[in-house]
């Protein structure tokens, strides 16, 4: 066997994960397809983590994790998971470039933005049509852009990319947001947000760059143009579990399926994180489930070791 415990995934969830197993003192591979951090890096400030009064930089609480979990030993590699499979109590993870042999997986993969799923959508990404303000907002600065969705990521976005645009348009498809409350109001107060309720992008307008969204109402079916230089896409995220195969039970959007331990049904795998099905997806209930998912993984190599 190469380690204890091997974590996919070296976001919140699974850096969590890292800790609560390095400090189990068991042998720990962290695999992260592309940099530490996950999805968290892709917003500036966090303001709901529990003990930061004001704002906490994104970068620097995982830059924090990071270091905390590497103090411990654990190894952390960039390598894509491609597939596992368990023989015995045995678990083979094959990456792109390696195969490693653990006793207990933790899954923490956390998600991927959904497409709209409209024609051009792929055609004009990166060419007016982005899934990160964060990367591509400063590139807007003086122009107007669109904001699709209406949950916290579409309104945490709305705001950001006000900072540099004149006019930002917020599309939903309904006349509510989903997004917390307090985020809300403060889009609403914002002069620079324009809402264009009920309605959803019919149509993506432009050839060689994204020119304008031909919008339908959903309600009255009518249909407008907005001329727009940019439209960021945040209508929600799936997680990216496509490696299990039939190995853990999902729900009906790909969520993994566990008890409270973060088990699933097959022994010695476990899943924390925003890739988990649950009711709650932050960074506090993603670091919540890897803690336990170590802790469970620790429990279950120990009683494999009884059992001996
Ligand atoms: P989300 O909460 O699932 O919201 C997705 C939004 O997109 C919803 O408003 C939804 O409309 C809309 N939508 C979905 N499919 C659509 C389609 N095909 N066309 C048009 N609109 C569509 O996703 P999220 O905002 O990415 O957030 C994901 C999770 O992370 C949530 O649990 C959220 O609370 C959490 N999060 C928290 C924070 C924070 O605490 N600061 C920040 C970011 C994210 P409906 O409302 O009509 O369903």
């Amino acid at each position: 066997m190469d380690y204890d415990v091997i974590i996919i995934g070296a976001g919140p969830a699974g850096l969590a994960s890292g800790l609560y197993a390095g400090r189990a003192r068991l042998k720990v591979l962290i695999l992260e397809k592309l940099s530490c951090g996950g999805q968290v890096l892709l917003t500036e400030k966090i303001e709901n983590y529990p003990g930061f009064s004001g704002e906490a930089a994104s970068f620097d609480l995982m830059a924090n994790m990071q270091k905390q979990v590497k103090d411990l030993g654990v190894d952390i590699c960039t390598e894509q998971v491609v597939g596992i499979a368990k023989d015995g109590h045995l678990w083979y993870i094959k990456t792109d470039s390696k195969e490693y042999k653990a006793g207990a997986v933790i899954v923490a993969v956390g998600s991927v933005p959904k497409k709209l799923g409209l024609q051009k959508e792929e055609l004009l990404t990166g060419k007016g049509i982005s899934y990160c303000a964060t990367c591509d907002g400063p590139l807007y600065r003086g122009k107007v852009v669109a904001v699709v969705g209406g949950g916290d990521t579409a309104v945490e976005e709305v705001l950001f990319l006000t900072r540099f645009a004149d006019k930002v348009f917020l599309i939903h498809r309904r006349d509510r947001l989903r997004a917390t409350e307090i985020l809300s109001q403060r889009a609403k107060a914002n002069k620079k947000i324009v809402f264009c309720w009920d309605s959803v992008i019919d149509k993506i307008v432009g050839e060689e760059k994204l020119e304008g969204l031909i919008l339908e109402n959903v309600k009255d079916k009518t249909k407008k143009e907005l001329v727009c230089d940019g439209v960021f896409v945040y209508v929600g995220r799936s997680p990216d579990t496509q490696f299990l195969e039939d190995l853990a039970e999902v729900d009906e959007h790909g969520h993994i399926i566990t008890d409270e331990h973060m088990r699933t049904g097959q022994a010695g795998l476990f899943a924390a994180g925003d890739c988990r099905k649950k009711i709650l997806r932050q960074v506090v209930t993603a670091a919540s489930d890897g803690a336990i998912a170590a802790f469970c993984a620790q429990q279950y190599l120990e009683s494999l070791d009884e059992e001996k």
